[in-house]
């Protein structure tokens, strides 16, 4: 799913520069917010393919983000958070998260993932895809 439109919600400005060249250089659109006020907005208006998700953003915490997100907002979202405790990921899970990864992440398997969330968004979403025969 080239093309594909992902927003990033990450306070922090080395990560999401990292995160918009890797992103637009596999070919996707990138969209930048540095806190989740920011990124809830541009959610609701840009109605992105997929969202990264940080959870620890400088306007609340990110799992109380996934939350509220979670309410109207049905495509994938990944978290990708410093933080690796087991009860945090099985929270953000719970939360919705469709994945989890741990900072520092390999670029290469944020790619993958990514591409395994979208797949999944078209096959179990809205059966756009037709059978390939
Ligand atoms: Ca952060």
């Amino acid at each position: 799913m080239k093309n594909a439109c992902i927003l990033v919600i990450e306070d922090e400005a080395a990560i999401r520069k990292l995160l918009f060249i890797t992103l637009q250089s596999s070919g996707y659109n990138c969209l930048l917010a540095a806190t989740g006020s920011e990124g809830k907005i541009m959610a609701a208006a840009q109605q992105p393919d997929l969202v990264l998700l940080d959870l620890g953003l400088p306007d609340g915490d990110g799992q109380a983000m996934l939350r509220g997100l979670r309410e109207w907002y049905t495509k994938p979202v990944i978290v990708v958070s410093a933080r690796s405790s087991e009860h945090d990921i099985v929270t953000a899970l719970d939360n919705g998260a469709n994945d989890y990864l741990v900072k520092p992440f390999r670029t290469g398997e944020l790619l993958a993932r990514i591409r395994s969330a979208l797949r999944q968004a078209v096959n179990g979403g809205q059966k756009t895809a037709r059978p390939s025969n």
